[in-house]
């Protein structure tokens, strides 16, 4: 599999450490409000990942964290603690808003048949994890002490800004945003891996350290909880392209100079879901969550098509019109889907069964196209083949595409079964008499049976669901 990787600004084979096996590490959620449906596009490509790592023979093990303590407002060091603003908002202690926020993100991520991954873990359980990592940085001079905060020395890194495509310019995002620039730091570029009493007047969530009682900055979660959960190489690290700096730029300092070597060989980032007047986010515009679209009468599953429908590494327009045109084509692939449930069973035809998981894989191990891989699903349906062939190739594709196609259309088919009552009673009496009849195996009479009912204006057939009445 040919998989981009932000490192090297290449699509790159694919190759875990260990052969036949992934450790992956997915950046969390911050669980201070919803989710909006941008940031559910990025578990939703990462899903994807996990899901097609698996289907192509990996032993995936996926960490994700939760960020319980330590994000604020901007990512860089400045602004309020967000889930500190969350809890004030809602009157409610910190804890009590993590705990119904991470609820509501996998209630959502179960909606869109996101998958939770092997180890979910809250940063503010690994307290001591990440003092024994500062710790070490301290001891190794690359972090220092300012004001009663630790720092992360970046100037003595040989290289910092690894991913490649961020300047000095991009650090001043805090100033801009109208926050005060940080004087303890030495360097424009450093972060913060400890806050202490000098950053917060009323930090509700605070631990004994070496350094004072205070509280852990965001970036240090990640390194520590992947490396606690996935050792000190990691084969892929994924998360939304605002992630990519200054979080994993920071995240690849620290781990590395922590560890003495390189850390994680793959980065992949979903691009963002923009609405038409830019980035989406929960403080501009509609807030717009899975309970939303529910509520406005979209499956959830749509907004999953609609995601799929494009590729991770492109940024997508959000608009209702875009949806409403998933959702037409979602219901039209269904129906299709739902005709095949009503054909005879027949043989695997083998050889188009491979020829077309041959291009269901061919786009997936392409950087992970997704939209190519759904075209791939509407090649199954046009192609010459018999149904249960397209039944079988449609069941694996969605062990990757969670589209939950069998789902709907088999309640799709029974919906056409009972749109039978409208036959009359004379007709469903004689295809009862008829069923009994073939019980008996008295065939004969069965046949006349049918002969009857044609008569009479109507086909009957066996399918998979059943004895189907239909008019003629
Ligand atoms: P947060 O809860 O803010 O820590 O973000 C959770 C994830 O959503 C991170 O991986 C972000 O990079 C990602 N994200 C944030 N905004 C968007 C967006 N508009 N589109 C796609 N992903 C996003
Ligand atoms: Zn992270």
């Amino acid at each position: 599999m040919k998989l981009y990787n932000s490192l090297s600004h290449e699509k790159e084979e694919f190759k875990p450490i260990i052969d036949g096996k992934v450790s992956m590490y997915t950046c969390g959620p911050t669980v201070y409000h919803f989710a909006h449906i941008g940031n559910l596009r990025s578990y939703i490509m990462e899903d994807v990942l996990e899901k097609y790592l698996r289907f192509s023979g990996y032993d995936v093990k996926r960490v994700m964290n939760i960020t319980d303590v330590g994000h604020l407002t901007s990512d860089g060091d400045t602004g309020d603690d967000k889930m500190l603003k969350g809890a004030k908002r809602e009157h409610k202690t910190v804890m009590e808003i993590a705990d119904f926020y991470t609820k509501a993100f996998f209630a959502d991520c179960a909606e869109l048949n996101i998958k939770t991954p092997d180890v979910v873990e809250p940063a503010t359980g690994c307290i001591d994890d990440f003092i024994k990592v500062i710790s070490s940085l301290i001891e190794k001079g690359y972090a220092y002490e300012a004001g009663g905060n630790i720092y992360f020395d970046t100037s003595k890194l040989k290289e910092y800004y690894v991913f490649g495509d961020f300047s000095e310019e991009d650090l001043a995002v805090a100033v801009r945003e109208g926050v005060d620039e940080d004087g303890n730091k030495k360097n424009k570029a450093d972060f913060v891996l400890w806050f202490t009493k000098s950053k917060f007047d009323d930090q509700e969530l605070k631990w004994d350290s070496p350094w004072g009682v205070g509280y852990p900055g965001w970036h240090i979660e990640c390194s520590c909880i992947s490396m606690k959960h996935l050792g000190e190489y990691l084969d892929l690290h994924c998360g939304g392209i605002d992630n990519a700096f200054p979080h994993h730029t920071n995240e690849i300092a620290q781990s590395e100079a922590y560890l003495g070597h390189k850390w994680c060989n793959y980065w992949f980032h979903v691009h963002h879901l923009n609405t038409s007047s830019g980035k989406m986010s929960k403080s501009k515009g509609e807030f717009l969550t899975v309970s939303l679209l529910k509520e406005k009468g979209y499956d959830p599953i749509v907004y999953r098509f609609f995601c799929l429908q494009s590729h991770y590494r492109k940024s997508l327009v959000f608009s209702y019109e875009n949806l409403d045109n998933a959702s037409g084509a979602y219901t039209k692939l269904i129906a299709r889907i739902a005709r095949l449930l009503s054909e005879p069973a027949s043989d695997i035809d083998k050889t188009a069964y491979d020829e077309l998981m041959n291009g269901f894989k061919a786009a997936l191990d392409n950087d992970l196209n997704t939209s190519l891989a759904v075209t791939a699903l509407y090649d199954v349906l046009k192609a010459e083949t018999n149904a249960s062939t397209k039944l079988a190739l449609i069941a694996e594709f969605d062990k990757v595409l969670s589209l939950d196609l069998m789902g709907h259309a088999k309640k799709a088919e029974e919906k056409n079964v009972s749109a039978e009552d409208d036959i009359p009673e004379e007709i469903k009496a004689l295809a009862e008499q008829r069923k009994e009849a073939r019980k008996a195996k008295d065939f004969a009479l069965a046949d006349s049976l049918r002969d009857k009912i044609a008569e009479l204006g109507y086909v009957i057939e066996e399918t998979r669901q059943g004895t189907k009445i239909t008019r003629k």
